[in-house]
């Protein structure tokens, strides 16, 4: 490797983003500091500084040779959007241009919102959607082979304010949080902090294939997944992939990976192998919910730009190959204060610390109660091929809190208050080389969907190519929600340790059913759940409907997160979704099967037969292995073509029925059955047919051949 191509992380770190020390260093002092309040206090930033803010951001960006700036935004189609603008004027009268970018323009964006879901929040007529700056999340270059443009962190809105995206939301339930957490520290004492903030680190899992391939399978490029593929000898069961040394094709892409996002200021941390082959994580450093929600936009979208420059696609579906692990997103949430202070950090004598033990009791409260918000926050399409599926966790929302704070729980629960704290314990290695050290006092549950991680929960819900703005929405929303209950009782209690004890006590006691430290993957978890009353929605369309449930529009409206009118679109829009991603992907099923496969088959058995004879004109051989094969073949061949109209009969079914639940139901129900039965005699002819003949890449060649 020559010189040139170590870098040094300390230098590029952030130097595509209008960060900080960016702002200090151009902008004139006055100006600097009235941005910073408007930042940490939430203010409205008035024109002038606005104007000022937007011209150094303009030089800034433009000597990072941007031409274009565009307000950068989350609608709800998870994906980012963006319209470019150049910065050019109006050509004066010698024919120049200047290159100009005002306040107005940094401020607030209009755009065509009409081609954007929106779920009947605005018909098309009314087309007029505002992009408004963020300024809590910074703004930066993106430089690319299509050249620089200056991004803008924007939240999106309709012309009468109603969220048309996933950061409005977010904005408003991170200042929901806020409030409440602040009512509770300072019953505790607390007279300092001024904020609290939830922080975030999602966990980035994807897949890496070979773009050659890649680019032979249509399901693959029209709907991110295989939707037909016969098993490889070899799957994961070796585990030899998890944690394995990385190959060179992939570090060389890893290391661009990580430049490209040091440089826009993502703090890329962790990079391995996961559990299946061909299946990778990226996690950064945790940050404020909004900024990571927007990092971890940044690093889908490089993870997919730099793959094409190695050869490589990146897959960031859910499920990309039947019967291989999928992907998902780890979202690491806890609560922090502005001086500090994580209110999830239970200290090492958790049974002393009330405040934690408040907290942690309102989060099993919280969670308990609105288990089927948390398990609509993690649903998408994809993400139904992985939930409950023996390897992500299970449908059913619980809590593993681990050892610890499981007793802690148990003694408050029996006797009302807790004693003592069950400590780590020593390991020793037996190696007299290594020095034995102390365990956590809890171990991992890898099988839970919520888990308690030593000063932090860890929902392992969430879907790999999903934004994690909706399950921090829902966090941060359903736990001010708790914490405001507590505080209500509180503030009023005239003996406040009495209060705090029994209030603990009560959640302990009347949520205990949503904590699980067991196997989540087990049938007998399934059973017991069900027992407990906790509720299993093993799809999507299962879980839509807890978004606009009196108990939800009850939530959202009094922190003022959705409207009743925001959540009933979001409804409409999820259906929606649902059966158009089904729709393509049956349609994809029924290209693939008519133009390629079929055709394929019928030249293996013209082939075949054709041998059959030769081989009988030629000598008296026995050809009763090549007639097996043939009268299999065929067999298989009639049962494809009869599988195939009968999903062609299902989407056209579907696809006439009005958008809405009963449509989303149609799909779910009769079209991915009929999927499912096209693919299994398909499956079983790519076992049989000559692999020269079959028309694309197996699992095998896509999976252990990257
Ligand atoms: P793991 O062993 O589960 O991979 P890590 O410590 O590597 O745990 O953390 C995984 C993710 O959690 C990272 O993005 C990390 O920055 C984030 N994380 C760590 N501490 C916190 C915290 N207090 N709040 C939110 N996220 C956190
Ligand atoms: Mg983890």
């Amino acid at each position: 490797m020559s010189e040139k191509e170590y870098c040094n992380v300390a230098e590029i770190f952030g130097e595509n983003v209008f960060n900080d020390s960016v702002m200090q260093a151009r902008l004139p002092k006055k100006v600097y500091k009235k941005l910073h309040e408007v930042m940490e206090e939430g203010r409205e930033l008035d024109l002038e500084t606005a104007d000022v803010v937007a011209h150094e951001m303009k030089e800034w960006a433009i000597e990072k040779g941007a031409t274009h700036y565009t307000h950068w935004f989350q609608p709800l189609t998870g994906v980012t959007a963006e319209k470019h603008d150049s910065f050019i004027t109006a050509p004066m009268e010698n024919g120049k241009v200047l290159m100009s970018f005002s306040g107005k323009e940094l401020i607030k964006g209009e755009s065509d919102a009409s081609s954007f879901p929106s779920g009947g929040l605005r018909a098309t007529f009314e087309a007029r959607g505002y992009t408004a700056w963020d300024c809590t999340s910074p703004a930066f270059v993106r430089q690319d082979a299509a050249g620089a443009v200056l991004c803008i962190p924007t939240a999106f809105c309709s012309y009468t304010g109603e969220a048309l995206d996933q950061k409005t939301p977010l904005l408003r339930s991170m200042e929901a949080i806020n409030e409440q957490a602040l009512r509770l520290i300072r019953l505790f004492g607390n007279t300092t902090s001024k904020r609290v903030t939830p922080s975030v680190g999602p966990e980035q899992e994807y897949f890496l294939v070979d773009r050659e391939k890649y680019l032979q399978r249509k399901d693959l490029i029209f709907t991110g997944r295989t939707l037909f593929g016969a098993m490889p000898p070899k799957g994961q069961e070796m585990d030899d992939h998890y944690f394995g040394s990385i190959r060179e094709r992939i570090a060389a892409y890893m290391k661009d990976v990580n430049v490209e996002l040091w440089k826009l200021g993502v703090s890329a941390k962790t990079q391995h192998n996961e559990a299946a082959p061909a299946q990778h994580e990226l996690a950064p450093i945790y940050a404020p919910a909004n900024i990571a929600v927007d990092h971890n936009q940044l690093i889908m979208e490089t993870l997919k730009k730099v793959a094409g420059r190695h050869g490589l696609q990146c897959l960031l579906h859910e499920k990309p190959f039947a019967g291989v692990n999928g992907s998902g997103k780890h979202d690491n949430w806890s609560i922090t204060t502005d001086d500090g202070i994580n209110l999830l950090d239970p200290g090492k004598t958790p049974h002393e610390n009330i405040q934690f033990l408040l907290v942690l009791t309102c989060i099993l409260k919280a969670v308990d109660i609105h288990a089927d918000l948390l398990r609509e926050a993690a649903a998408d399409v994809g993400n139904d091929h992985r939930l409950g599926a023996n390897e992500a966790p299970p449908a059913i929302i619980s809590v593993f809190l681990g050892e610890q704070l499981q007793d802690v729980l148990t003694q408050l629960i029996s006797t009302g208050s807790a004693t003592h704290s069950l400590s780590g314990q020593k390991l020793e290695t037996g190696v007299k080389a290594i020095p034995d050290f102390m365990m956590d006092a809890a171990d991992r549950n890898r099988t839970s969907p919520f888990a308690f991680t030593g000063n932090k929960f860890e929902f392992r819900m969430v879907g790999s190519q999903d934004s994690v703005a909706q399950p921090n929405v829902v966090l941060n929303t359903i736990v001010a929600e708790a914490f405001a209950e507590a505080c209500d009782e509180l503030e009023k209690a005239e003996d406040f340790d009495m209060a705090v004890h029994d209030l603990i006590k009560k959640y302990a006691t009347n949520h205990e059913r949503i904590v699980f430290n067991g196997d989540g993957y087990s049938e007998e978890w399934v059973e017991e759940a069900a027992r407990r009353g906790l509720p299993n929605m093993k799809t999507m369309v299962d879980a839509i409907p807890a978004l606009n449930t009196p108990k939800a529009v009850a939530l959202f409206e009094k922190f003022g997160v959705f409207t009743k009118a925001e959540l009933d679109s979001r409804v409409e829009i999820e259906y929606e979704l649902y059966a158009k991603e089904i729709n393509i992907e049956a349609k994809a099923m029924i290209d693939i099967a008519t133009k390629q496969i079929i055709p394929a088959v019928i030249r293996y058995t013209t082939v075949l037969a054709k041998s059959i004879n030769e081989v009988r004109m030629a000598c008296d051989a026995d050809v009763s292995a090549q007639t097996d094969i043939l009268k299999e073949v065929s067999k298989l061949l009639a049962e494809t073509k009869e599988a195939l109209g009968k999903l062609e009969k299902e989407t056209a079914t579907a696809a006439k029925m009005k958008q809405g639940r009963e449509q989303a139901v149609y799909y779910r129900d009769e079209v991915t059955s009929a999927m499912t039965a096209l693919r299994t005699p398909v499956d079983k002819l790519e076992m049989l047919v000559d692999k020269s003949m079959w028309p694309m890449p197996s699992y095998g060649d896509l999976i252990f051949e990257v």
